[in-house]
């Protein structure tokens, strides 16, 4: 049976790509290939960005609250097909159907924030600056935007940034990962059915290619990507050649401290999620657990013993907590970095390597997965392994914690468990990372406040979504003016 092709959102029609290099996608809990996807060609991106740029002398002129209203149209048909979108989610993603809900919830909200536009958008003015001299701001769209996203948020991660880039007056090309390429069709299929003007929303699909076609595109003003450090990295870089504005977000290895007055019994089933959740491929999971003081012995067992009941299966399923990896390539990479802190000396206390789930023999499970015992210099301490492993550092006080965290080259987010208020301010204060959760598990920002971290884990300076995306995506006119 041929399996179905998918194709590309240009100008308002659904068009094939003339490529001839092809990328399968996987139902991950099955191991099977479901869809067959063309990796798009410099032909195709020049196509979307020609379209864009013919979109943009309307669309810059529509105004601002008539640009909502079509926020607010999708708005509502996103909530009428919800469970759809999150069963293709998990279908291809593998994560639990209840994280593909709440991923899709907070792909809706980015959507109603945005039709704050008349508010958010609007710019200052100050008279007599001089005298019988006014000066104002306004914020002007610039033209044409890109976005390229990851593989482990499908619905959302566009999302942090299309509605923004669009309700500016901007128009928008973006690529999928060619991992889950279903979802974000399943989406423009809606935002087709609520009629766009043609070029506005502009969708290519592929790899490599396409990104660099976009990197190097003359027309494309500005690039939002998020996906791990090196790619991020060279996006960057390429950015900063081209001329364009980016802001280019990357991995992390998120350090959850947990002080010896933290109440466990509270706080167990928000640390489960935090580095079980999303089967640990989350920019905001937990990866390094570690207990301070005498809190060490208690929470080792305890959490361990929580980590043993995660129940791992098809993620379609509504009792199962943990669903497979992406991909056969990325179990093997987990499963290798498992192996490497056995080597390393680490205390394997839960082993997830030998997960089996009934009728499902050829998923890409990888099971719960805790060492204690880890040193800060062990691999396990240092990469992102996104992964189900929680990698346990014994620390002695807040000093040893604050410093593990400063020392790790990414800083994305950092969570503290205590009852103290003043051990909950001093982290807050002297960690680097810019996502912090107090009694919180997953520091993960709302679609009104900023997303993104530090060091490694971002480049550039203007955050994903919150009131910043109105900067990222206008340029502000200051227009100094006298009348005789
Ligand atoms: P990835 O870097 O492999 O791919 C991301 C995107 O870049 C994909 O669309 C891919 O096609 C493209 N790409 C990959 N390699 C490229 C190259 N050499 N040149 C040009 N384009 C390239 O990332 P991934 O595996 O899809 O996603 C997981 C990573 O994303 C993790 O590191 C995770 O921490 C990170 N992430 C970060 C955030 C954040 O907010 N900081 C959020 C989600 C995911």
């Amino acid at each position: 049976m041929s399996l179905p092709l998918i194709k590309n959102y240009i100008d308002g029609e659904w068009v094939a790509s003339d490529s001839t290099t092809y990328g399968d996608v996987f139902n991950p809990a099955r191991g099977e290939k479901i869809a067959t996807v063309a990796y798009g060609t410099a032909a195709d991106v020049d196509r979307a960005v020609d379209a864009a740029r013919e979109a943009f002398a309307y669309w810059r002129e529509t105004p601002p609250l008539s640009r909502a209203r079509y926020l607010f149209r999708l708005k509502d048909a996103f909530e009428e097909n919800f469970e759809a979108i999150a069963e293709v989610l998990t279908t291809e993603h593998g994560k639990a159907i209840d994280e593909a809900r709440g991923e899709v919830r907070r792909m809706i909200e980015n959507v109603e924030h945005a039709t704050g536009v008349t508010t958010l958008m609007s710019g200052y003015t100050l008279e007599d600056i001089a005298k019988n001299i006014d000066c104002y701001g306004h914020r002007q769209p610039m033209g044409v935007f890109g976005c390229i996203a990851p593989y482990n948020f499908p619905a959302m991660v566009p999302w942090w940034f299309l509605p923004y880039a669009v309700v500016t007056g901007n128009t928008f090309v973006y690529k999928p990962s060619e991992q889950v390429p279903m979802t974000q069709t399943r989406i423009m299929e809606i935002v087709d059915e609520v009629g766009f003007p043609e070029g506005v929303i502009n969708m290519v699909h592929g790899s490599r290619d396409v990104v660099n076609a976009m990197l190097e595109h003359p027309d494309i003003e500005g690039i939002s990507f998020v996906g791990s450090t090196p790619t991020a990295r060279h996006i960057y870089r390429k950015c900063g050649e081209t001329g364009k504005r980016v802001q280019s977000l990357g991995g992390a290895k998120n350090i959850v401290a947990v002080m010896p007055d933290a109440d466990l019994a509270q706080g167990m089933p928000s640390l489960l999620t935090s580095f079980f959740g999303c089967t640990g491929q989350r920019c905001l999971s937990g990866s390094v657990l570690v207990p301070v003081g005498d809190m060490a012995d208690r929470l080792v067992a305890q959490f361990t013993a929580a980590a043993e009941t995660v129940r791992v299966g098809d993620g379609l399923d509504e009792q199962t907590f943990m669903g497979p990896l992406i991909s056969a390539a990325h179990r093997d990479r987990v499963l290798g970095y498992i192996e490497k802190g056995i080597a390393e000396g680490a205390d394997l206390v839960l082993d997830g390597r030998g997960v089996k789930v009934d009728g499902y023999p050829d998923g890409f499970f990888v099971g719960p997965t805790v060492f204690d015992n880890v040193t800060p210099d062990m691999t396990i301490a240092k990469e992102e392994i996104f992964g189900p492993v929680v990698s346990i550092v014994r620390a002695a006080d807040m000093d040893a914690v604050v410093d593990l965290i400063n020392t790790r080259q990414f800083a994305n987010a950092a969570c503290i468990y205590t009852a103290s208020g003043a051990a909950a301010r001093e982290f807050k204060y002297r960690v680097k990372p810019t996502m912090i959760g107090v009694n919180i598990g997953i520091a993960a920002p709302m679609s009104f406040f900023p997303f993104g971290g530090a060091g490694n884990s971002m480049f550039g300076d203007i955050k994903g979504h919150g009131q910043e995306s109105f900067l990222f995506y206008t340029d502000m006119k200051v227009v100094i003016e006298r009348w005789y």
